[in-house]
């Protein structure tokens, strides 16, 4: 598919993440309105909340747009999100007829404020990246049992806290934890040291089950996706993780990019999984390809310093779709609910300069990451912004994801010391 040419001029530009052929969904507001739905087209967003006041955009008896969130649309299902991508990508198309009647309600986006683009209903997070599950398995327990016996069969996860999620730009504070103490001594309660940031897509349930999914139908219940950073404090999860997994060192903030890039944009950078290593169970097999090709940076910076790109991947990286993780998260009759996010897991390539975590790139603190500006990285250090960016590349045009991007703050005083 070619680049689709909007009269908004700036999407036209080869080079730019929103162009007619991508439209991602967020919340936005201005020094003029409250937060409220928009879609992002070139340099502007179109004010969806004014598009439904005005008529222009009418999907349902009900309005979908006089609130701060997608979910109302997002439990429309299907036919209804096609409707609506449908319906926009003909009023911004060159030579709508109705430009002159949409001109009006276009913000420029450099004048906007992003906000949560859903209310998250529950948050889960996996581990679906092998080369990552290598490489944490390595050095937590060596070469030979890096990977887990089960890692192979079914999508390890665990169930995260809806609560902590934040949108892009959302400062993340260094939490104190409880901490292993040297060899046999009596563990510590300090700010982590070790914190570090995973590179992950999140996957937005649109539509609600209520019992076991096929993958097919999973993939057929998921909305769009976003980037997501799972903030982890490596020290208090390497003391906490036996025997029910993570736990508060992943409590602090998980991070997501501001725009909801949907499913139907992304449908021409679908890609199967890779070969499997053992033969999957039949209600985990892959059934089409449920993958996709999108580019993915980190990129770091020192407090008021410029951003060095420290690991280069690609989302095709995975071991499991995320269709498959929410058939297996659906299997034994949990229902699922629209505005649930799942995690796709740390997403690391196969070489040094393609991993997804500063645990994976510093290697556990053993070979720290070299910086533009010659300082060094173990682990991010207070004042540092780390941003996630994520391209889908086609013919002569973009599909971006907004940035996901956070500053640690320094850790608080004793939270507990009166
Ligand atoms: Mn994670």
């Amino acid at each position: 598919m070619p680049l689709l040419t909007s009269w908004v001029t700036s999407a036209n530009d080869p080079d730019h993440p929103f162009p007619l052929n991508n439209l991602p969904y967020g919340v936005f507001s201005t020094t003029s309105y409250e937060p409220r739905c928009g879609v992002a087209i070139g340099d502007m967003i179109l004010d969806l909340q004014a598009a439904e006041e005005t008529g222009l955009v009418r999907l349902t008896d009900e309005p979908l747009f006089q609130v701060p969130y997608w979910n109302d649309l997002m439990e429309q299902g299907p036919a209804v999100w096609t409707a609506l991508r449908n319906r926009l990508q003909t009023l911004l198309a060159l030579g709508a007829p109705e430009q002159p009647d949409v001109e009006p309600l276009l913000v420029p986006a450099h004048t906007a404020e992003l906000h949560m683009p859903f209310a998250v209903s529950e948050y889960t997070d996996f581990y679906a990246g092998k080369h990552h599950a290598i490489n944490v398995g390595t050095m937590f327990r060596g070469p030979e049992n890096a990977l887990p016996p089960n890692w192979l069969h079914v999508p390890i996860g665990y169930n995260g806290r809806a609560s902590s999620v934040v949108v892009s730009d959302t400062p993340v504070r260094r939490p104190w934890g409880q901490l292993k103490g040297p060899q046999d001594a009596h563990p510590r309660w300090a700010p982590s040291a070790r914190f570090d940031i995973e590179l992950e897509i999140g996957a937005i349930v649109g539509t609600s089950s209520d019992g076991p999914l096929s993958v097919q139908d999973a993939d057929d219940h998921i909305f769009g996706y976003v980037l997501l950073n799972d903030w982890s404090a490596r020290d208090i999860q390497a003391w906490e993780y036996q025997p029910l997994g993570p736990f508060q060192a992943k409590a602090t903030a998980t991070s997501i990019s501001p725009w909801i890039v949907t499913k139907a944009a992304l449908e021409p950078f679908r890609c199967s999984a890779p070969e499997r290593d053992v033969e999957l169970l039949d209600h985990l097999k892959d059934c089409g390809p449920m993958l996709y090709d999108i580019d993915l940076d980190i990129t770091l910076a020192p407090s008021g310093q410029s951003d060095t790109t420290i690991s280069r991947t690609n989302s095709k990286e995975l071991y499991y779709s995320a269709a498959q993780q929410l058939a297996h998260h659906s299997s034994c009759g949990c229902p699922m609910n629209s505005g649930d996010l799942l995690g796709s897991g740390t997403i690391s390539g196969e070489n040094a300069h393609s991993r997804g975590s500063l645990l994976e790139l510093a290697w556990g603190g053993k070979d720290p990451i070299q910086l533009d500006s010659g300082e060094t990285r173990s682990f991010v250090e207070d004042g540092d912004t780390l941003t996630l960016k994520g391209t889908a590349r086609g013919d002569g045009y973009n599909i971006g994801f907004g940035d996901c991007r956070g500053t640690l703050l320094p850790a608080l005083t004793d939270p507990f010391k009166r």
